[in-house]
């Protein structure tokens, strides 16, 4: 007897029963993305592990100890993609899709990071990401987080909230910066082994930390806003002016510094109560240097990655939707049928009905023993071959779940022009 191997931990499988709420999610979200214009997007899971750290940013949770890492047999180091902006970046420079053109780009692939596994948090989980560039003004980023928010009342989530802030253009921060390693220094007893290490390398990080103990000095810290130049407010302002001309509401949080070195400008996360303690569903802000540091023309860019396995979550807990039968039609037959006969039966029906979902019963079998199984798959009709039907070329639909409509038999033309009508009712 062999011996069962289990999936890693942090993975997970996707079984029939749930992969329609999957399914349903990314149909959603991805009619909303074309009817916004944006195109998709695909590339390779595993890159050069330089293209992480130099686009992600040395100092970081993800580059320093969140990456499935490994060298090729020819010793080559190349990493599973954490997240997609990285990916994005190189792959819109190697193809010259941004020498002159702006860009409006998404993809829906899976991630992985090497993360403490618990709810909301796995080693590979999906995002939905959505990559801008070549536009410079708060006009994209608004319409990034009202397409966001379409998204969210389509899908019929309810308690989700937007954060926003502004973290300035790059000369604003360096100022903040050292203001920042300044109060930190002085609150030195205060600091985790992690804030210690991040201090001089990367103390705005510092901000985004969750330990309890440093809570009350991380609340007294100097704020951004206090250091960003005119240009960067009103950068900001015209962000929120389309917020609120178009009734988006939205808290601004001070605080929010997004884990990524790269952010400029606007940065936002939305948020949920009833998660717990994973609540951000989506998060984002503009990246205007990342292209210029990773070899290209200096161009204006922002976007945004949602985790699709927190949304299935989300909707899976609360019972939001309810799972559609996916069988229309299941099809029993006489034992005494030859089974090449009843296929091609099949095959005609399936031929003339497109769209049809039908279900033929496989091996021989009573008719009770059919019945069952067709009960089970929650088909609304089952087509009956007897002897009878057989002989004279007809078919008998019965109704599993309509008690009224009974069983009636038809001619080929009556099945097929019954079953069309039922499947656009
Ligand atoms: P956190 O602070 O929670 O670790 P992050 O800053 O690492 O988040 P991003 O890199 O911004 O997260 O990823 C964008 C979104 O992708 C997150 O808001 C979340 O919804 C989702 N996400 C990130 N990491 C995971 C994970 N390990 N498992 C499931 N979803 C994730
Ligand atoms: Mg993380």
């Amino acid at each position: 007897m062999g011996q069962k191997i289990n999936r890693l931990k942090g993975m997970y499988d996707v079984t029939p029963d749930q992969v329609w709420v999957w399914q349903r999610l990314e149909h959603t979200i991805t009619a909303i993305l074309k009817e916004y214009g944006y195109q998709e997007i695909r590339f390779p899971i595993l890159e050069k592990t330089t293209l992480f750290h130099s686009a992600i940013g040395e100092v970081t949770d993800v580059v320093e100890k969140e990456m499935f890492t490994f060298n090729t047999r020819k010793g080559e180091s190349v990493s599973l993609r954490p997240e997609g902006t990285a990916s994005t970046v190189r792959m819109v420079l190697q193809n010259g899709l941004i020498f002159n053109d702006p860009q409006k780009l998404w993809y829906n692939c899976p991630m992985f990071r090497y993360e403490k596994p618990q709810k909301g948090r796995n080693r590979q989980f999906s995002q939905v990401g959505v990559e801008v560039f070549g536009f410079d003004g708060p006009d994209v980023d608004a319409e990034l987080l009202l397409m966001t928010s379409k998204m969210w009342q389509q899908l019929g989530l309810k308690n989700v909230r937007l954060e926003l802030n502004t973290l300035g253009p790059a000369e604003c921060r360096a100022a903040y910066r050292d203001v920042l390693i300044s109060y930190f220094e002085k609150h030195n007893d205060v600091l985790d082994e992690e804030a210690k290490n991040r201090l001089y390398s990367n103390p705005l990080r510092i901000l985004d930390s969750k330990n309890p103990n440093m809570r009350s000095m991380i609340a007294n810290a100097p704020l951004i806003k206090d250091y960003l130049s005119e240009s960067s407010q009103a950068h900001f302002k015209g962000l929120c002016e389309i917020l609120d001309a178009c009734g988006l509401a939205y808290q601004i949080n001070h605080k929010l510094v997004r884990g990524l070195d790269y952010y400029t400008h606007n940065v936002f996360e939305w948020v949920t109560d009833d998660l717990g303690a994973q609540g951000t569903i989506c998060a984002g802000g503009r990246y205007d240097r990342l292209v210029e540091m990773q070899g290209g023309k200096s161009t204006p860019a922002t976007g945004f990655a949602m985790g699709v396995d927190r949304l299935v979550e989300l909707i899976s807990d609360h019972d939001l939707w309810q799972p559609v039968a996916q069988t229309h039609v299941y099809m029993v037959y006489d034992k005494a049928i030859p089974g090449h006969e009843v296929f091609q039966l099949a095959e005609s029906i399936r031929g003339a009905i497109p769209g049809l979902n039908m279900m033929v019963n496989m091996g021989q079998a009573s008719f009770k023993s059919q019945f069952k199984k067709a009960d089970k798959s929650g088909a609304k009709f089952a087509i009956i071959i007897g002897e009878e039907e057989f002989e004279q070329q007809t078919y008998s639909l019965k109704a599993l779940q309509d008690r009224a409509f009974g069983q009636q038999q038809m001619s080929f033309e009556e099945l097929v022009s019954f079953l069309s009508s039922a499947l656009t009712a």
